[in-house]
């Protein structure tokens, strides 16, 4: 704790795993401690840490910071999105890495952990900024990834525009094209469904658990946090289950529509024009917009964060459970303060985190690795079929092995206990590396 005390975000992510694998690590300590499995699972293989400097439109330089932690590759080369934000620290690149690890065991296939990003803001920049923000990133990102190596994939701030401008930027450097990146366009490499997968994958593990219980997403209200890629996909396939999303926010505000969101303006709104949420609300009669923030406080049967960390705090879950939410299922990465999600438990409301309920992005992009590597592109069925089986197998996975360990219903256990098996399992089989 004394050595990554200026990174609280990763000494959150760490305890809250290390928390919930204390019935593992006790039946196992002797084991992990000689081979001090713990104290290597928390330090990364390596991090980088690089300046970004580009030209804006008025012809001054710009001087970003770039970083990629590679944290273990014990399963499959890393694999972890690219954040554009300027909230990007190293704490904060770390606890996602992290988190990637069993993430990325949990799908079941073959991908290591890692993340990546830069403190740079792609809003309210031309089209030319961001791609010279882009080439100037990969310039001294390829010297460290490659399709066996290390495959980046987009996160927030990351979209199709920019993968395309650092995919372009690699091909030229290395002189090789390889599956180095996931997310990629449709017409050089891109994977049908990868778009939609991860607010998709959020759904059909929301569907499988609640069906779980007894219920299912028909009929239910659903709130919704974030305005982005895993929001926007979220409320269409919400919709098509059946069930009536009927918020959704961004940094600045958020909307109340009580006929449900119209996810063609929403992407209309968000995907094409890149604007603020104002927008939505003055093309659609039926919705409020309210400044700030203010989601949770909305009646709903279903939560679904989809924005960003600790996005959802203590005075929040009270709202939501005192509303009578049954289900909060995480979309984004840790958007659950650890107060917020003990108390929601506490209160059984069924909690699914990101680490399992997010899962169908990475899945798909590894999906996308094997399309790559064998020249081959499946059909969006196909990727959806798998992209679904991933989704409703992870669920039991985590049920079992929450089960297991005598904690029934305890998802986030359920999900750090099964995808620390697999990594600790082959970490061991390897020797001390
Ligand atoms: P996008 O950039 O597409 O959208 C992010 C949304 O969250 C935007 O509406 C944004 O609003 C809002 N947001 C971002 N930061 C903040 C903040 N500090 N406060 C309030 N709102 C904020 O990102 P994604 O949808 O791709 O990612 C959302 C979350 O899901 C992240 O935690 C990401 O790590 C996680 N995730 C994404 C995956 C994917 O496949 N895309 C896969 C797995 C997890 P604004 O536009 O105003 O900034």
């Amino acid at each position: 704790k004394t050595k990554n005390a200026s990174e609280p975000e990763f000494l959150q992510a760490v305890d809250e795993v290390l928390e919930s694998l204390r019935p593992v690590i006790e039946a196992n300590e002797e084991k992990y401690r000689k081979e001090a499995l713990l104290e290597r699972l928390t330090e990364p293989d390596r991090q980088f840490k690089f300046r970004v400097p580009w030209v804006d439109d008025k012809g001054q330089v710009q001087v970003n910071t770039g970083y990629r932690v590679q944290f273990n590759n014990s399963i499959g080369p890393y694999k972890g999105g690219l954040r554009l934000h300027p909230s990007v620290n190293i704490g904060i690149i770390k606890f996602l890495g992290f988190e990637q690890i069993f993430k990325n065991s949990l799908t079941g296939l073959p991908i290591g952990g890692g993340k990546g990003g830069s403190d740079f803001d792609p809003k309210g920049k031309s089209d030319r900024e961001v791609m010279a923000f882009c080439q100037s990133f990969m310039t001294e990102l390829c010297k460290y990834i490659g399709a066996d190596v290390d495959v980046p994939a987009g996160d927030i701030g990351t979209g199709a525009r920019e993968i395309g401008y650092m995919f372009g930027q690699y091909k030229r450097i290395r002189g090789m094209y390889e599956g180095v990146l996931t997310g990629k366009g449709l017409s050089y490499g891109g994977s049908l469904a990868r778009t939609e997968a991860t607010g998709y994958g959020l759904l059909y593990m929301t569907e499988e658990l609640l069906k779980c219980h007894g219920t299912d997403i028909a009929g239910k209200t659903i709130a919704v946090s974030g305005a982005g890629n895993v929001a926007i996909y979220a409320i269409q396939k919400a919709q098509q289950l059946g069930g009536k999303p009927v918020t959704c926010s961004d940094s600045t505000g958020w909307i109340y529509d009580p006929e449900g969101i119209d996810v063609a303006l929403l992407k209309e709104v968000k995907e094409v024009k890149r604007a603020r949420l104002t927008e939505y609300a003055a093309a659609r009669p039926s919705a409020q917009y309210h400044e700030g923030r203010g989601v949770w406080s909305v009646k709903c049967d279903v939560a679904l964060p989809c924005a960003t960390q600790n996005e959802l705090d203590i005075e929040d879950a009270k709202q939501l459970v005192a509303n009578g939410c049954m289900a909060v299922c995480e979309g984004a990465n840790m958007p659950t303060t650890e107060e917020a999600t003990k108390y929601l438990q506490d209160n059984k409301v069924l909690f699914v985190p990101g680490k399992a309920a997010n899962a169908g992005g990475v899945a798909t992009s590894a999906l996308e690795m094997s399309q790559n590597s064998e020249r081959l592109s499946w059909t969006f069925e196909e990727v959806d079929a798998k992209l679904k089986g991933i989704m409703v197998n992870i669920y039991h996975n985590i049920d079992d092995a929450a089960k297991r360990y005598g904690q029934e219903g305890n998802y986030v256990a359920g999900a750090n206990i099964a995808g620390f098996e697999k990594v600790a399992d082959a970490m061991l089989a390897q020797g001390v590396c």
